[in-house]
């Protein structure tokens, strides 16, 4: 009997060694603290702001609630201005503020909010910008901060999916008056559930701080109606061991991302993305772009056609989220003012990449879509 082939999935989670976890939860049952800034949590903070090489670092049970908290922290209102093309939590965040969302189109490189429409989107009510680092790849950050300051509008960078990148050795999380990070199972580091913001100086990282543990500043005072989304204990020490392996991990997915460019080079109607000279990338994910005209398929065609294959690519990100209830009414949700994200949305899929994919399952993958 022919053996079913194993499933592959876009992504699998790194997980720490079973035994040093166990160490740390040895550790958590003995002392009986299991979340408020417990020790794991305080080591953890400390661990990835020196990792990250960033200042301040705020824990989160996710990374929704993190942007979230961190436009409420900002005192965010009005009109927001952000990409289409994202994961969802990127515009609801906005929804749970009671901000309206604009969206702007994207630039067709990277597939990153285009700072040369931006502008023509500012209004009087507009407050702020939340641009995605979409696949891991630094949006415009200069061109965005000189807009933001011209403006005088605050910035947010989603950082979800660029943990660990840098440009120029400087982390990208560094830019924007805050970076949110998001630790899910499905992210290149995870803390199974998790996120993080990023902020520059003390008074903000103890104002987000209070905002994360129902507002409390100290046992009789409470700055604002905040929220409770801290990271417990347990997730923290998880954390703390998989800062361990990230940079490996980062290493193997580098090796597989380069694997798949060069079996992909020259294939009609296939464009991947490329890496820039100073930019450290971290390849959280490997989006190829499909023109049906060259290759004669559709993308979902052949994304099909790898599931018949027992291989799970993902149309990141479609729909778009502009696509969406209760986004589609809105004016800039039209399809006219955002032309390119549409057109990337309807031929983009992302193929498998994790550390622990095997470079025979790249090849199988890249003979799949050659032969179609
Ligand atoms: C995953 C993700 C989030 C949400 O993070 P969670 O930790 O899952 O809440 C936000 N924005 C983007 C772009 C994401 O990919």
């Amino acid at each position: 009997m022919k053996k079913e082939k194993k499933a592959i999935y876009v992504t699998q989670p790194v997980l720490p060694p079973l035994k040093e976890f166990n160490e740390f939860l040895k550790q958590i049952w003995d002392n009986k603290i299991l979340t408020n800034n417990g020790p794991f949590h305080q080591q953890f903070e400390e661990a990835l702001a020196s990792y990250l090489g960033v200042k301040y670092v705020s824990l989160f049970s996710n990374g929704t609630l993190a942007l979230i908290t961190a436009l409420h922290a900002l005192n965010i209102t009005g009109e927001v201005i952000t990409t289409p093309f994202s994961f969802v939590a990127t515009t609801h965040s906005l929804w749970w503020n009671k901000i309206k969302p604009v969206f702007v189109d994207i630039e067709d490189r990277f597939y990153n909010l285009d700072p040369e429409k931006i502008e023509a989107a500012i209004t009087p009510q507009t407050t702020a910008i939340l641009p995605v680092h979409v696949y891991g790849n630094p949006c415009n950050v200069d061109r965005i901060r000189e807009i933001s300051d011209t403006h005088g509008l605050k910035l947010i960078y989603d950082a979800a999916h660029a943990f660990g990148v840098k440009i120029n050795e400087n982390s990208i999380a560094n830019y924007g008056d805050l970076s949110i990070l998001s630790f899910h199972a499905t992210k290149v580091f995870n803390t199974i559930e998790g996120g993080a913001i990023i902020c520059h100086n003390a008074a903000m990282k103890k104002r987000i701080d209070f905002l994360k543990n129902f507002g409390f500043a100290d046992e009789e005072t409470v700055v604002s109606p905040g929220i409770n989304a801290k990271m417990n204990e347990i997730q923290s020490a998880f954390g703390l061991l998989q800062l361990k392996t990230i940079d490996e991990a980062i290493r193997k997915r580098k090796v597989i991302a380069h694997r798949y460019r060069e079996l992909l080079k020259g294939m009609n109607g296939i464009s991947c993305l490329f890496d820039i000279k100073e930019v450290h990338h971290n390849y959280a994910y490997f989006p190829v772009l499909i023109d049906q005209e060259f290759y004669g398929k559709t993308r979902d065609d052949l994304y099909e056609l790898l599931k018949h294959n027992a291989y799970y690519g993902r149309r990141y990100f479609y729909p778009l989220i502009s696509h969406f209830p209760p986004y589609s009414k809105l004016s800039s949700a039209s399809s006219e003012n955002l032309t390119i994200a549409n057109k990337i949305a309807d031929r983009v899929i992302c193929l498998p990449i994790f550390p622990d994919l095997e470079i025979s399952e790249v090849d199988n993958i890249c003979q799949i879509i050659q032969n179609q």
